[in-house]
C-alpha cells in the first residue's frame, strides 16, 4: 500500500444520503457506514486530504413532498436537516476508526457544527482531518450535488467523486436499454446536450465554469473510492473536450 500513489491529492467525494440506507429502505446502515468508513481510511492512509459532502436522500427529499400544506422551503430546509443527520452519523463513523474529523453546516447550528469558513477549512484538510460538509448550499430549491461543487471549488479539489448507485455515465439508462454502453469519458457540454441524469445541471455548469473535473463511480464496488483515487480505470470522467 505504501508505495502507492494516488492521483489526486485533496478530493471532495460526494456520497448521497441513498447510498447510506443499504437494505434497509430509509435510514442509515450501520454495516454500509462501517464498510464505507473503512475505505475512506484506506483513502486517508495515502495522504489523500478528504472533503465530503453528504446528502439527505435517505431520510427526506424537499421535491419529493407534495407542498400543498408544507412548502417548498420548508421542506428543503427539512431535506438540508437529514443531511446534518446523516453528517453527525458519519463523522462518529469516522472516528470509531481513530480518524479526526470536522462537521460543517451551510445553516448554523452551533452545538452541533461548525460554519463554512474557507480558510479553517483547508487549515482542516491540511492537518488531515476528515471535513465533512452538511446542508449542502445552506438555501432551498438547491441540491447537494450543487453543494458539493461548490464546496470542491471552494477547497480547491484536485476531482469531484461523485459516488453512486451506478458505475458510471451511460449512453442511456442501463437498467431499460441492454445497449447502453459506459463512457469512460464524456465532456461537461454532452452531458448537458443529451440532457445526462447522473448530475444536476447546476452543478455540472457549476464545474465547467471553474474547470473542476467530475469522477462517477459505484460506491458499492469493493475498493471503488480507493481505485478512484489511484487510477482512472475506475468509472467515468467528466470534464472538458480533453479530460
Ligand atoms: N437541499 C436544499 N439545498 C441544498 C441541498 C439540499 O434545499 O443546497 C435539500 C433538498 O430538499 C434535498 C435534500 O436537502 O432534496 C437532500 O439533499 P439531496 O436530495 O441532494 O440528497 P441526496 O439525493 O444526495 O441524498
Amino acid at each position: 500500500m505504501d508505495d502507492i500513489e494516488p492521483i489526486y491529492k485533496r478530493i471532495l467525494l460526494k456520497i448521497s444520503g441513498e447510498s447510506l440506507q443499504g437494505k434497509t429502505g430509509s435510514g442509515l446502515s450501520e454495516p454500509v457506514l462501517k464498510k464505507l468508513v473503512k475505505e475512506i481510511k484506506k483513502v486517508h492512509n495515502l495522504g489523500v486530504q478528504i472533503g465530503i459532502v453528504v446528502g439527505g436522500g435517505n431520510f427526506f427529499r424537499g421535491r419529493d413532498s407534495d407542498n400543498s400544506i408544507v412548502k417548498r422551503t420548508t421542506s428543503d430546509y427539512m431535506g438540508m436537516l437529514a443531511t446534518i443527520m446523516n453528517g453527525l452519523a458519519l463523522c462518529d463513523a469516522i472516528e470509531s476508526e481513530k480518524l479526526s474529523t470536522k462537521l460543517i453546516s451551510a445553516l448554523p447550528i452551533e452545538k452541533l457544527t461548525e460554519p463554512v469558513v474557507t480558510r479553517k477549512i483547508n487549515k482542516y484538510l491540511e492537518e488531515n482531518r476528515i471535513v465533512v460538509f452538511t446542508a449542502g448550499t445552506g438555501s432551498p430549491f438547491f441540491t447537494t450535488d450543487t453543494g458539493a461543487a461548490l464546496r470542491g471549488i471552494e477547497i480547491n479539489a484536485d476531482i469531484f467523486l461523485k459516488a453512486t448507485m451506478v458505475d458510471g455515465v451511460y449512453t442511456g439508462d442501463p437498467k431499460t436499454d441492454k445497449n447502453a454502453t459506459l463512457f469512460e469519458k464524456i465532456s461537461y457540454d454532452d452531458v448537458i446536450r443529451n440532457n445526462l441524469k447522473v448530475i444536476d445541471m447546476t452543478a455540472i455548469m457549476l464545474c465547467k465554469e471553474n474547470n473542476l473535473k467530475i469522477k462517477v463511480f459505484d460506491i458499492y464496488k469493493e475498493n471503488s473510492i480507493l481505485n478512484a483515487v489511484i487510477s482512472n480505470k475506475e468509472g467515468t470522467i467528466i470534464g472538458d473536450e480533453k479530460c
